[in-house]
């Protein structure tokens, strides 16, 4: 099996979502006592998310690199970075190590082109939502429609994440919001959701939604797993 390299911290709320679901994975695929080979190298997130609200990309850059860099050190046969945002910096962090990157925002197109949909509705930070990071590369790279909130919804999404679910708050108001504004990504034309923000599957699940949901917490992770037991033999 491959060492799984896992960028985390941002928040530690998800991080520990990934370190469940790449062992869940490992365990349905494989069986037995089987668990994922992994390391985590996990950030303070307080000073990451200072720079990322000044706009101080590159030093974002600097520090993302030199992560990977550690995982590379540490055994890393494939890197993630655990979070939508952070992506912002994937094509530099990728170009620095002789490692693959598992892109998240491919890893959700790849399992919306399977059922098909061309339409997705788009939730994650105002970086996430706004830049061609992210909502661009599904668009060039993959041919999907992008819905994104209103500005003021925008801003109401960006907010919760920030101020409610990296801090591991899961609020009931703040979950009516959320519905609220996927009904209006979906009446303008979504067939289903990006929840692009790796804290947002822990408010939305998808019997919350009258739509198909694209959980990138679980879809990157699974992908992360699936890459590293491919084509080995793990009969027990
Ligand atoms: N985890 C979030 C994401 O997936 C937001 C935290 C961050 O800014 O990295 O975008």
């Amino acid at each position: 099996m491959k060492t799984i390299g896992l960028i985390g911290g941002m928040s530690w709320e998800s991080s520990l979502e990934y370190y469940r679901i790449i062992n869940e994975k490992v365990k349905q695929e494989l069986g037995a006592l089987h668990s994922a080979q992994c390391l985590m190298y996990s950030v303070d997130f307080e000073p990451i998310k200072q720079l990322q609200h000044e706009g101080k990309w590159d030093e974002l850059t600097t520090i993302m690199i030199d992560a990977a860099k550690r995982l590379e050190g540490g055994g890393a046969d494939l890197v993630l970075i655990c979070t939508n945002t952070m992506h912002k910096m994937a094509d530099d962090v990728e170009a620095n190590i002789n490692r693959p990157l598992i892109h998240i925002a491919d890893a959700a197109a790849s399992e919306i082109e399977k059922q098909g949909l061309k339409t997705v509705g788009l939730l994650g930070t105002r970086f996430t939502m706004e830049q061609d990071f992210y909502k661009g590369r599904l668009s060039a790279k993959h041919g999907l429609n992008v819905v994104i909130p209103s500005d003021e919804d925008m801003e109401i999404v960006h907010k919760i994440i920030y101020d409610e679910l990296c801090l591991g708050y899961i609020n009931n108001s703040s979950k009516e919001e959320y519905l609220r504004i996927i009904e209006s990504l979906v009446q303008q034309g979504a067939e289903g959701v990006i929840l692009g923000c790796t804290e947002i599957p822990l408010l939305i699940k998808q019997n919350d939604v009258p739509v198909p949901i694209f959980d990138t917490t679980n879809i990157h992770a699974e992908a992360a797993v699936l890459e590293a037991i491919k084509a080995e033999d793990y009969n027990t």
